[in-house]
């Protein structure tokens, strides 16, 4: 059994749930391989690394052949409509909400737009379970912001169309609410409008930001921090295996002479063959939605694991909700900037937070340049808060569906009237999706007291399953209420340490 092709753990996923404990555990001496169902992309950090297997961002006319990897709807198969194993985005059309998560080395820190901020909720992680506290976890927030080198915009740093510029003097509109900014994790270049090589101290290349490309499709300068550099670099030179094009199909609890072990079976998808990885402990972090459908699959058909009561209960949106603000202001290009332009306060409703993004990265779409032009002189008012987490997720006949009532979360009533307020205040037309769309999705596999609140304890650990861990999205045990990529960071280094620490 303990030959080479052993772990002490298997780390499947490398979004924030798994970059993050994947390096933890490599540097305090343990065998561990990661399993990514997505390729490495195509950004001069990656190169630098000397990775040669690296697929394109959706940039150009590869936006056609490389956004969308697959999208799940009841009209399709079973198993989704599977475009492009390098695409960008995978997306789950529900009856009343669309779901959306990415595929990549670094998983959603590609597509993200940088924020990183606390759980707005306040004292998010009391009262869930015996032992996790904001307390406890509090540190774990500071030591991932660092690590990232994240921090707040300042005058000095000239960025183009921040809220604060756009509103000031403004009898109405304002850039604050009730919530701190967040801090973005860019690399703010020293003199601005001169973006200048840099090497990390992993020996790694990126490029100061020039306030134009670093959003949803990707930064190839590496000017917005990704995982895929600023822990997987470090954590390959420690002895950490990272298996990209590797999907994991299924997990199998099994013992051997009293002790309890892990078979993770996967799909080569690069040379379209089936593998197994063995292990003593399993994390699983392939983000909150596959996440779910993982532990489904696992238990239900493949019959590798068991329990789990909770499985697919209170899943949660986050309250993402907004729209495309037509400001067509024609003295501005919006898609200039950081990826968020910043806070919006709008009067009576500072309890709501609201947030205007702008397009960075529209420049690699191919679209017809007026029409480009036009939708850069709009905005995004985006808004999220707590939800009340009260979908369910479930899986029949290896359909995986979500059902989610908006009506019972009072957040989207709250995020309407703003997007009112905003539009009749200004005049402006707000376009709004006909059907709610979060890139948020949490839960599912949340912390709880026991077994009958949740489906992993205190831990991390699942509650029938030992030695297989939650640290992604699915763990949430409610919504953060603002960007959520540093609280699942946190949660993640905190079941890292707490492994480390008991010597697991
Ligand atoms: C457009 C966009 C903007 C965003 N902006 C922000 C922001 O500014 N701030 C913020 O805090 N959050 C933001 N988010 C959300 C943030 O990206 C997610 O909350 C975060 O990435 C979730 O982390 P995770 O570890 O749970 O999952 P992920 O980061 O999604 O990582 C999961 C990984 O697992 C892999 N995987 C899935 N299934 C399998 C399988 N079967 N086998 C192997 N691997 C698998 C996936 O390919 C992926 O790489 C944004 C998201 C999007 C899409």
């Amino acid at each position: 059994m303990m030959n080479n092709n052993f772990d002490d753990f298997v780390v499947i996923g490398s979004g924030f749930g798994g970059s993050i404990p994947a390096n933890k555990l490599v540097n305090a001496g343990y065998k561990v391989t990661l399993l990514e169902r997505g390729p490495w992309r195509n950004s001069l950090p990656v190169k630098s690394m000397g990775i040669s297997r690296r697929a394109s961002y959706p940039h150009g006319w590869k936006f056609y052949s490389h956004v969308l990897k697959t999208f799940h709807a009841s009209y399709m198969p079973k198993n989704g409509l599977g475009v492009n194993k390098y695409g960008l985005f995978e997306v789950f059309h529900n009856k009343n909400i669309i779901n959306a998560c990415t595929s990549g080395v670094g998983g959603g820190s590609h597509a993200y737009s940088g924020l990183h901020q606390r759980a707005t909720v306040p004292n998010y992680w009391d009262g869930h379970a015996d032992g996790v506290s904001n307390a406890s976890i509090d540190r774990h927030y500071d030591e991932v912001m660092t690590k990232f080198g994240s921090r707040l915009k300042v005058p000095a740093d000239n960025v183009p169309n921040t809220s604060a510029e756009l509103f000031e003097g403004d009898d109405f509109f304002s850039s604050s609410n009730t919530f701190d900014e967040p801090a973005n994790g860019i690399l703010y270049p020293k003199l601005p409008g001169n973006p200048q090589l840099v090497k990390t101290e992993a020996g790694v290349l990126r490029k100061e930001s020039a306030y134009d490309d670093d959003s949803f499709l990707g930064s190839p300068t590496g000017a917005k921090g990704s995982l895929d550099f600023i822990y997987l670099a470090e954590a390959i030179k420690n002895g950490l295996v990272v298996k990209d094009l590797c999907q994991v199909t299924s997990i199998h609890r099994f013992t051997s002479k009293g002790e309890t072990f892990y078979c993770t079976k996967v799909v080569d998808l690069y040379h379209a063959v089936e593998r197994e990885y063995f292990s003593k402990r399993v994390i699983l972090a392939a983000g909150a939605l596959n996440t779910m459908k993982l532990l489904f699959h696992s238990r239900d058909v493949a019959k590798g694991l068991s329990g789990m009561p909770q499985l697919g209960q209170r899943v949660g949106s986050n309250g993402d909700h907004g729209g495309y603000w037509a400001l067509n202001d024609k003295s501005r290009n919006f898609s200039k900037g950081l990826p968020i332009h910043g806070p919006i306060g709008i009067p009576g409703e500072e309890q709501t937070y609201t947030i205007m993004c702008g397009i960075p990265g529209l420049q690699h779409v191919p679209l017809p340049q007026r029409l480009k032009a036009s939708i850069s002189r709009g905005v995004i008012l985006a808004g999220m808060g707590q939800d009340a987490c009260d979908g369910v997720a479930s899986y029949k006949n290896n359909r995986f569906v979500i059902d989610y009532t908006p009506d019972n979360s009072a957040i989207f009533t709250d995020i309407n009237r703003c997007l009112d307020i905003a539009e009749h205040h200004s005049g402006k037309k707000m376009y709004r999706l006909p059907i709610n769309f979060t890139v948020h999705t949490c839960g599912g596999a949340s912390l709880g007291a026991d077994v009958n609140t949740g489906v992993i304890g205190a831990g991390g650990e699942v509650f029938d399953n030992p030695g297989l861990y939650v640290t992604d999205g699915a763990a949430l045990p409610a919504a953060p209420g603002g960007p959520p990529s540093m609280t699942i960071a946190a949660w993640a280094s905190y079941v890292a340490e707490g492994l480390i620490a008991q010597g697991q």
